[in-house]
């Protein structure tokens, strides 16, 4: 199978093709980035590797994989990224091979269309207005302020901006408009969904919800709580499942969730959804058709329920049934995920605290993905993630007492 623009340094796609029993193409950015850079030993299941542009040369590299399918033909075409999620399904109907539609595969990486699919099946909505050019900030004035100005098909919060007034609207749309240009390439040629939406602020805690489909059934995994970010930007902290919920609460996120899946139609394979509270009601921020953070979702949902959430997600992609399908899913444990913070800007020179955290019987893993000697920038621009740390726990509290202390013990050194 050819699995698109996988992070090498997240091991958790690899090893559920491993579990699935597939050898990889792993196919890759012609020029990583440093975070992205192939190691000199390949992953778990990979046995072949092929550099591409699917962004700058989408019909040279559609060709690429015709051909590849020609030699050894294809089970199945499969990314966790986000930005590459089109590409795949289209590559997927080229091949004949089980993928989201075109229509659905545009849904979940417009917002503005997302928004507008989940208003009109009745689905929590923020009011919310969508904006072709900077020029059009005056349409989104009237909203109720606090809002979140965003780029339509952005990722990791990129650009994400919160205002509190609208006297200060047109400055944070233009400002979020010129990131826009620099890292999504508005202006330019071959981008997909250039715009911005501008919806309410949505002040109440944040979860992350695991599921998967199979022929139109929805099965959610997990809930996981992501703390309650105030912006003005949005830089994540952390993830714990199964987040503590009130019924009400949980019965809101259940109905969001299956109805979104109907909305947007995805009704094969993996999701990975944001959302926020209003009170006790839920309302999606997002939903991506992928396995979540880079493959690490996996760990979250493994870490609680033992499935093979990214085993799964292959076993889906070559249109097999998932494992233990028509099991419920049970809770045993905790999963936690710790997004190290940026806390600055420049050139690194170190990363304190991590050698410590591993040797925390708790941990389970720790990715490092930026490294002495790279740069990071200052918000709101982006350099990816400098690392994480992954660790299972008995209880919630315990993972959120692990994650206190790591507030203390992580820390980036800048020159
Ligand atoms: P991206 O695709 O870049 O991740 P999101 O829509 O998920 O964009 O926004 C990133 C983060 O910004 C969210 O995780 C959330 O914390 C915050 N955010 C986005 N929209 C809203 C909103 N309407 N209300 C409150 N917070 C929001
Ligand atoms: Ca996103
Ligand atoms: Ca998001
Ligand atoms: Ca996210």
């Amino acid at each position: 199978m050819a699995l698109v623009y996988q992070r090498p340094g997240m091991p958790w796609m690899f090893e559920g093709a491993r579990r699935a029993g597939v050898d990889v193409v792993l196919i890759h950015r012609p020029n990583p980035r440093p975070d992205e850079a192939l190691p000199a030993q390949l992953p778990p299941a990979v046995v072949r590797t092929l550099p591409l542009d699917i962004f700058g040369d989408e019909a040279g590299a559609l060709a690429a994989i015709e051909a590849l399918h020609g030699e050894r033909p294809l089970a199945a075409i499969v990314t966790a990224l986000d930005v590459a999620v089109p590409f795949t399904a289209r590559a997927a109907r080229m091949l004949g091979l089980p993928g989201l539609s075109e229509e659905t595969s545009f849904a979940v990486r417009d917002k503005r269309e997302m928004r507008r699919r989940l208003e009109q099946a009745g689905l929590n909505t923020p009011a919310y207005v969508g904006l072709s050019g900077p020029e059009d900030w005056k349409v989104a004035a009237d909203l109720v302020f606090p809002v979140v100005v965003k780029p339509a098909g952005g990722f990791t919060s990129l650009g994400v901006t919160r205002v509190d007034s609208a006297e200060d609207l047109e400055t944070t749309v233009r400002s979020v408009w010129e990131v826009c240009e620099r890292y999504l390439g508005y202006g330019g040629s071959s981008v997909q969904f250039e715009g911005l939406v501008v919806e309410e602020y949505l002040d109440g805690d944040e979860y992350c919800i695991e599921s998967l489909s199979y022929q139109g059934q929805v099965k959610i995994h997990t809930i996981g709580y992501k703390g309650r970010p105030e912006g003005p930007y949005f830089e994540e902290k952390v993830y714990r499942a199964p987040a503590p919920l009130s019924p009400e609460v949980e019965w809101s996120i259940i109905e969001q969730i299956t109805g979104a899946h109907a909305a947007l139609g995805v009704t094969d394979g993996p999701t990975h959804s944001e959302l926020r509270l209003r009170g006790d009601d839920a309302y999606l921020l997002e939903m991506g058709a992928r396995v979540g953070a880079s493959g690490a979702s996996h760990h979250i949902v493994e870490s609680v329920t033992g499935a093979d959430f990214t085993g799964d997600t292959f076993r889906i992609a070559m249109g097999r049934e998932p494992l233990g399908w028509n099991d419920p899913v049970w809770h045993r444990g905790t999963g936690a995920m710790y997004f190290v913070p940026v806390g600055g800007s420049g050139r690194i020179t170190e990363i304190a605290g991590l050698s410590e955290a591993a040797a925390d019987p708790r941990v389970d893993r720790i990715v490092q993905l930026l490294h002495p000697g790279d740069r990071i920038l200052p918000y709101p621009e982006y350099s990816g993630y400098p690392g994480f740390v992954f660790s299972r726990h008995d209880s919630y509290e315990d993972a959120e007492q692990f994650h206190d202390a790591l507030d203390e013990s992580v820390v980036i050194h800048y020159e």
